[in-house]
């Protein structure tokens, strides 16, 4: 159902939108960070620390929200550690309602395998749908430039799916920017993009990619799925 206070934020998030759109990434953070308080949070993958991290100068101590699906590399939970060890921010893990063995006894092993769309309905967005409730806004650290179906990512826009205001900060950067920002800073970022990993995701559905392919062409490869249902 569509509350009045829907209608208002998609309102905001459409007018944030257009006037923000050519704003620098900081500033669209202190804006979302001003307007919503305490129920703006920043998701993060851990691949890299680069959004938290911008949002820790506006907002020190806001909430970071990770994702724990079970399936992680062990260096992804060694990054999120490492931000919550060293980072002004509030680190809070969200973890599906099933274990990884309880999924694979109601639904079988490796369903990673079989029905991705159904594993990620279950170990990722379901997960967040409840863990966003305590919010209005969220931050990601989508890229315009990282697929093709991430070309029209908005800067600020309004997610129908969760009813909050979705924002990208760094929506307008490419990977030269994120290098730049994160060696300015020293921003902590996940090992395996040392090794030949450009986008890190759960360790079944994850590999490296090779030369000159895209930067999402290691996850899920070989599946014909590209997003996990978490921005579409
Ligand atoms: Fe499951 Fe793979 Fe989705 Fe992770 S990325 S939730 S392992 S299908």
């Amino acid at each position: 159902m569509t509350t009045t206070q829907d209608v208002n934020l998609r309102e905001l998030a459409e007018r944030a939108g257009r006037d923000l759109e050519d704003a620098p990434a900081l500033d669209i953070l202190r804006w979302a960070a001003d307007t919503f308080g305490k129920k703006f949070c920043v998701t993060s993958s851990m691949e890299d620390a680069v959004v938290a991290h911008l949002a820790s100068r506006v907002a020190p101590g806001v909430d970071v929200v990770f994702l724990d699906t079970g399936y992680h590399f062990e260096e992804t939970i060694g990054t999120r550690d490492a931000v919550e060890a060293v980072m002004n921010v509030n680190v809070i893990t969200l973890t599906p309602r099933r274990t990884v063995a309880e999924q694979d006894a109601e639904y079988g092993p490796k369903l990673h395998d079989r029905d991705p769309d159904l594993c990620c309905a279950l170990r990722k967005v379901k997960p967040l749908e409840e863990g966003l409730t305590a919010y209005d806004a969220w931050a990601t650290g989508l890229r315009r430039d990282e697929s093709p179906t991430r070309a029209g990512t908005p800067v600020v826009g309004w997610d129908e799916k969760r009813r909050k205001v979705k924002i990208s900060p760094i929506a307008r950067w490419t990977q030269d920017d994120v290098d730049a920002y994160v060696a300015e800073h020293g921003v902590l970022t996940n090992p395996l993009l040392m090794d030949g990993y450009t986008s890190v995701g759960c360790a079944p559905c994850t590999r490296r990619v090779a030369e000159g392919e895209d930067v999402r062409a290691g996850r899920w490869a070989g599946r014909g799925k590209t997003e996990c249902g978490l921005h579409g």
